[in-house]
């Protein structure tokens, strides 16, 4: 072997897993026992004791994270929320996060009904304007959590462009004996719609890398689940690993399993998915019963510079509002016959949402707008049908 890197798609077929040491088995066990026997001198010969603690085929899944992002170490949860929610409560009494306007529901509602009310004080702030989050950044500010691009809106943020605006800061507050050496104005990065190889949270220079592996990772709509990377060494991480440990928000063995197999065709699960997100926007954006096609990799979408910079393919996500309104919009998700009309994404079959409908209310998401998350289909049956639904949905 050469001293070049594997490419992706023969790192994620591996991913570090040897052949089964006692078996020979090549698809590697599922390790669903929650206690470990101890040697007659009270010692814990192979590492493990408790299922809480650590599991062996949880720790094959959080290795294969890890490896896949070229990263230290990845701790998995039993959903993105969970995960999410362990980097908020990592970060000290009384601190400030700064958050996107737009971004996942789940994780807003979290915020606002859940932490806040516990003492984390949050900015709201619209991340495509690198000056809005500087100005947001205060005394106790010690986290910046990204969403890129947006939930539902694609709006792009500038991530390298944060985590020098993190870095300033931190080194002022440290000037100002606001900040302990040792404490740090973190930049985390919910890489969701992101994951491996569309996007490298380490080369980006964040401290944190978060993901529902529930959607791309593991990448069929079976299994819940979430991660948190650390793309960067930090004490945060440790407190992460700890309430991950303390509290056991873990996925099972088996959901471990499942997304560790997830993993071995992300590679070529993200190139269908990004050719039929690309197609299928440049279908859309040509069309005449749509207003507005929301999709990175188009050059007139405002963030396309910016994403082309940081991310490798403009990804598998977009949204698209019609030129009827709600009622247009409700009456496309209901024509389609191939597409599926539900929530979540990254799985490998296509799915259409009216997503005002499925947030709260009072949510700032358009109504007459439609999010598509691509599968693997093949591109022309995707449109086909979209052109169906649209002829038929655009019809007063
Ligand atoms: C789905 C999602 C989450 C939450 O993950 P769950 O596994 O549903 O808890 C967080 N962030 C983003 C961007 C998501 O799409």
């Amino acid at each position: 072997m050469s001293e070049r890197a594997l490419h992706p798609d023969t790192l994620a077929v591996h991913l570090g897993l040897e052949p089964d040491g006692v078996t020979g088995a090549i698809a590697p066990p599922i390790h669903l026992s929650t206690t470990f026997e101890r040697a007659a001198d009270g010692s814990y010969p192979l590492g493990y004791v408790y299922s809480r603690s650590a599991n062996p085929t949880r720790d094959a899944l959080e290795r294969a994270l890890a490896l896949l992002h070229g990263a230290p170490a990845a701790a998995v949860f039993a959903s993105g929320s969970a995960a999410a929610s362990a980097v908020f409560r990592s970060l000290p009494a009384g601190s400030h996060v700064v958050v996107p306007r737009d971004m996942y529901h789940g994780v807003r509602v979290l915020l606002r009904e859940v932490l806040a009310p516990a003492g984390l004080r949050l900015s709201e702030v619209d991340q495509r304007d690198l000056g809005a989050i500087e100005a947001a950044l205060g005394e106790r500010t010690r986290l910046v959590w990204i969403e890129t691009p947006s939930n539902p809106m694609l709006h792009v943020t500038d991530v390298e462009g944060v985590v020098a605006l993190a870095r300033r800061h931190a080194d002022r507050l440290l000037a100002a004996g606001a900040l302990t050496p040792d404490e740090r104005v973190l930049v985390a990065l919910d890489a969701t719609w992101t994951p491996p190889t569309w996007a490298d949270p380490v080369a980006l220079g964040v401290d944190l890398a978060v993901h529902a592996t529930t959607k791309y990772l593991a990448g069929h709509s079976d299994v819940l689940g979430g991660a948190v990377i650390e793309a960067r060494p930090s004490e945060a991480f440790a407190r992460v690993r700890a309430l991950q440990q303390v509290e056991g928000a873990v996925p099972s063995p088996f959901e471990c399993w499942l997304t560790l197999r997830g993993l071995r065709t992300l590679p070529h699960r993200l190139r269908a998915q990004a050719a039929n997100a690309g197609a299928v926007a440049r279908f859309l954006a040509q069309h005449p019963a749509v207003a507005a096609v929301h999709y990175p990799g188009l050059t007139e979408h405002p963030g396309s510079e910016v994403a082309a910079r940081q991310m490798r393919a403009a990804g598998g996500m977009l949204a698209f509002q019609l030129a009827g309104g709600e009622v247009a919009a409700m009456r496309v998700a209901a024509a389609v016959r191939l597409w599926r009309r539900g929530t979540s994404l990254g799985g490998v079959e296509s799915l259409i949402e009216h997503r005002a409908s499925v947030e709260p209310e009072g949510t700032a998401t358009p109504r007459d707008l439609l999010r598509l998350s691509l599968g693997i289909e093949h591109a022309d049956d995707l449109i086909d049908d979209l052109a169906q639904a649209l002829e038929r949905g655009a019809q007063a």
